[in-house]
């Protein structure tokens, strides 16, 4: 089993003791309704495991993305796949976990050898997907036009249009305006929620961000645009530091890595050549460098036992799952720095999922405004209610997010059938959060 897999169980049964749920019923939420495997063959010899795993469709259908990753393996799709169950309950939304991968280095492929194998995956798990019974998305290494494929595939099967089947289309399939940068966005509202609630002083706060790909890049971008000052930054060969902490700019930071790579060590304002202000910075030093934020958007187990004692942020945004391991998590509470969890940090990007579901299913198209009204109203609900478990209960955030999905969870599950409609947020019996509203069903 995983590391990240036993993790996120042990979690659950930490919450669940909040919500007196029985030994049998934790058994049954951290185990996968439906493990899906398959080999799928692309000819000329070549063939490839894929996976689809299924958590709990209490609330709705199953919901998450699918991996090409050459490190794909059941224990990591079993535990994002649990995530993602607890993540959609999280933030209200009618689905269950689902999550799906193959085992492969999709850069050693072509396009066309790409196209067989999305289309092969979705032939071998045909039976088992569908807009009311689980639904992909994009993950690490799978984009828009693997989804336009996946959806053709489909359609051809099935033998009709279908294109709330998957979501992260390509607009013109029926993707919806702000999927791209919804998880970055949403982020963005949850941290501006949590500095609101701990009356954080400092106006242009400093942010250092590990990883650079969707949701570092446009997270940078959002924080520089609400004048946070970005002052480290890094992706997989290393990346930049920012001596003077006067705030580097996402889109030269951006320009410098197609160009040279951020670990170059140098960043130049355009015209202006200042490198004497900036150094490199591997990995552990930007993790370790003092600045207010720490966005952490790379990937898992990043902060654990050998470095959680020298992190110098006074928040973590987990953009990245798993990115703070279970000891480093208890390590940096007891240090009092504040800790977004993934469940709730990077709920964005399948919140908006949600609504080019809804989209698609009311043949709507909603402007770009109003999936970012929708994702804010969504997203700042989220955090109140969770806000209001930790104070209650006097844990920290992730313990509160999961005891408030996990009253969801099993609220659906005693209801027996899937729900349309989100369920009242309940722990302890109690009904918790003022909050219950769902404005996007509307
Ligand atoms: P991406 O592939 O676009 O970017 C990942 C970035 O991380 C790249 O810049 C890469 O160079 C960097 N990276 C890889 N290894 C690194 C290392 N050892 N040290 C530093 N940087 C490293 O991926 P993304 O879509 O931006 O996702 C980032 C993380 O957020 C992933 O863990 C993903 O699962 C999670 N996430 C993303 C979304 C989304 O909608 N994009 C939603 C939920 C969760």
């Amino acid at each position: 089993m995983s590391k990240m897999f036993n993790d996120i169980a042990s979690q659950v049964k930490i919450s669940a003791k909040y919500l007196k749920l029985s030994e049998s019923l934790v058994k049954k939420l951290i185990k996968p309704q439906q493990i899906l495997q398959a080999k799928l063959n692309i000819g000329a010899g070549k063939n490839f495991l894929a996976y689809r795993v299924q958590f709990n469709n209490a609330r709705g259908p199953f919901k998450g993305g699918i991996r090409y990753h050459p490190q794909v393996n059941l224990g990591e799709v079993k535990a994002l796949s649990l995530l993602m169950a607890i993540k959609c309950a999280v933030v209200d939304i009618p689905f269950g976990g689902g999550k799906g991968g193959v085992k492969v280095d999709p850069k050693k492929l072509s396009k066309k050898e790409l196209e067989k194998l999305s289309r092969a995956w979705v032939r071998a798990f045909f039976k088992y997907l569908g807009p009311d019974k689980d639904v992909p998305a994009p993950d690490v290494y799978t984009n828009e036009q693997i989804m336009a494929w996946m959806l053709a595939e489909y359609e051809k099967i099935a033998g009709k249009k279908s294109p709330a089947f998957i979501t992260g289309k390509p607009l013109n399939k029926g993707g919806s305006p702000g999927r791209d940068i919804a998880t970055a966005q949403g982020a963005f509202y949850i941290l501006e929620e949590a500095l609101k609630k701990i009356k954080f002083k400092n106006k242009k706060p400093t942010v250092a961000v590990q990883g650079f790909g969707n949701a570092g890049y446009n997270i940078s971008q959002i924080l520089n645009k609400a004048g946070f000052k970005i002052i480290a930054a890094a992706d997989s060969a290393g990346g930049v530091l920012d001596l003077k902490n006067s705030g580097m700019l996402p889109r030269d930071l951006m320009e410098t890595k197609l160009k040279n790579g951020l670990a170059r060590g140098c960043y130049c304002r355009r015209s202006v050549c200042d490198c004497e202000n900036f150094q490199k910075a591997d990995n552990k030093k930007l993790l370790e460098t003092p600045c207010d934020i720490l966005v952490l958007a790379a990937l898992e187990n990043q902060i654990t036992l050998r470095n959680a004692n020298n992190i110098k942020a006074k928040i973590v945004l987990e953009i990245a799952n798993g990115a703070v391991t279970k000891e480093a998590d208890k390590k940096l509470a007891k240090r009092k720095i504040l800790v977004l969890p993934d469940i709730l940090a990077n709920a964005g990007g399948v919140t908006v999922s949600y609504f080019e579901w809804l989209q698609n299913k009311k043949k709507e198209t909603w402007s770009k405004q109003k999936v970012l009204n929708q994702l804010k109203t969504k997203m700042t609900i989220a955090i109140n209610q969770v806000w209001q478990v930790k104070e209650s209960y006097k844990i920290n955030l992730r313990t509160a997010a999961y005891i408030l999905a996990l009253g969801r969870i099993v609220e659906a599950m005693h209801a027996k059938k899937p729900l349309d409609k989100p369920v009242r947020p309940r722990a302890h019996g109690r009904e918790v959060g003022a909050y219950r509203q769902d404005t996007t069903n509307k």
